[in-house]
């Protein structure tokens, strides 16, 4: 049901709409031993991409799938260096994450064909950032609807599957894709 006006604001539109109970699993994994970076681990080999369900990376940026979406496709861009403000940005890299952005809102209505995004950052633990120490802009693909679909997918391991079948689907996209950034 639509919720107009109200106490909500404009979170009642945003993603936070969305139920997402595997991120159940997040909140776990943030208190296990391994406090490497994702961003920064993710990209180290070859052999490890795929597990860290890497789908693109060149010397300024990387994408990757969200290993706890908000909904099905859900992505993450981040600069390859290790900083937590937009401000800290090289021009090279600056220009690198907004050509990845289009990039990633370009295979994505290919790939799975949603009715709308929400594309965004999180800024600090107080704006929500999960991983607040590496810069990351969220690409979440919306479906009409898809807040009353979503609750039907309640076990972590159903989503592991969609996010084995994401990847098979946007990583041969990722893998055409050209990014120059002079
Ligand atoms: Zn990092």
């Amino acid at each position: 049901m639509e919720q107009r006006g109200g106490s909500g604001g404009d979170q009642q539109g945003g993603w936070r709409q969305l139920w997402a109970p595997w991120r159940s699993g997040y909140i776990r994994a943030s208190h296990r031993k391994d406090t490497r970076c994702i961003f920064c681990f993710g990209a180290l080999r070859e052999a490890s991409r795929r597990r860290r369900l890497v789908l693109y990376l060149d010397p300024q940026a990387c994408v990757m799938l969200n290993r706890y979406p908000y909904n099905n496709g859900h992505l993450l861009i981040a600069p390859r260096r290790h900083l937590a403000d937009p401000e800290q940005l090289s021009a090279a890299e600056a220009a690198a994450i907004g050509a990845l952005q289009t990039a990633s809102v370009r295979i994505l209505r290919q790939a799975l064909a949603p009715h709308g995004f929400n594309l965004g950052a999180n800024l600090g633990r107080v704006a929500g950032a999960g991983i607040a120490d590496h810069l990351h802009w969220h690409v979440v693909p919306r479906w009409n609807g898809d807040t009353n679909f979503m609750p039907v997918l309640t076990q972590t391991r159903v989503v592991s599957e969609h996010l084995d079948a994401s990847y098979a689907l946007l990583h041969p996209l990722f893998r055409q894709l050209q990014i120059t950034v002079s």
